[in-house]
């Protein structure tokens, strides 16, 4: 496993909200922490049917554009009866060409699940993996999950995405109803997280 010793990572990702919640978990370790949008980074396509092969293409165009090191995210939302869809494409069914429109995307995962006549519980859970990459093309990859079931109707206004309509194993409210400071500290994205920073940072 290879150390992260630099002092500058660039995080390859154009979304503040995430760029913010890696600079604070990375704050511990004296890393200054770079987002792509401020480095004039355009957004790769992600065209692989993996995880990991979207985190790789972002975090390795990222780090070849700049020298730096470069740290990406790729997460989504498998569901058991739909055959773990919408998985990498759980953006994608909430695209309307004008916006991502989040309600329409949780209101289709429902219709199918009734469609296919599947039975409860419908059980799920949102995956995240990280890679790490360096600029002479070694990567690091940690993938975390948080298993859950889906819920209908969908609860609560807290959160993003898919949220009101995943209620994690061990609580009965959804994630939309879950504080974030909560709901960031058992999440997907937390559990690569902690793989992450005992894996380069520790
Ligand atoms: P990405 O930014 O390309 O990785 O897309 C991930 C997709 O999964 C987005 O549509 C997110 O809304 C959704 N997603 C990822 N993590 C979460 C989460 O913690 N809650 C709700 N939706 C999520």
């Amino acid at each position: 496993m290879r150390k992260f010793d630099g002092d500058t990572l660039l995080v390859a990702t154009h979304n503040a909200g995430k760029l913010e919640e890696i600079a604070a978990l990375l704050a511990p370790y004296k890393v200054s922490v770079v987002g792509a949008a401020e480095k004039g980074l355009s957004e790769p396509d992600e065209t692989e049917s993996t995880f990991v092969g979207n985190a790789r293409i972002k975090a390795h165009a990222a780090a070849q554009a700049t020298g730096l090191p470069a740290l990406s995210d790729d997460s989504g939302l498998e569901i058991d009866a739909l055959d773990r869809a919408p998985g990498v494409y759980t953006a994608d069914w909430a695209e309307t060409g004008v916006g991502r429109d989040f309600v329409m995307a949780m209101t289709r995962a429902y219709e199918e699940l009734i469609a296919g006549s599947t039975s409860k519980p419908w059980r799920a859970r949102f995956c995240c993996t990280l890679v790490l990459a360096w600029p002479d093309g070694h990567d690091e990859v940690f993938p975390g999950v948080i298993n859950g079931q889906i819920t209908w109707p969908m609860r609560g206004d807290q959160g993003h995405g898919y949220d009101p309509i995943f209620t994690p194993d061990g609580h009965d409210i959804t994630f939309g109803e879950m504080d974030r400071w909560e709901k960031n500290k058992i999440s997907h994205r937390a559990d690569a997280f902690k793989r992450l920073v005992k894996g380069c940072f520790g």
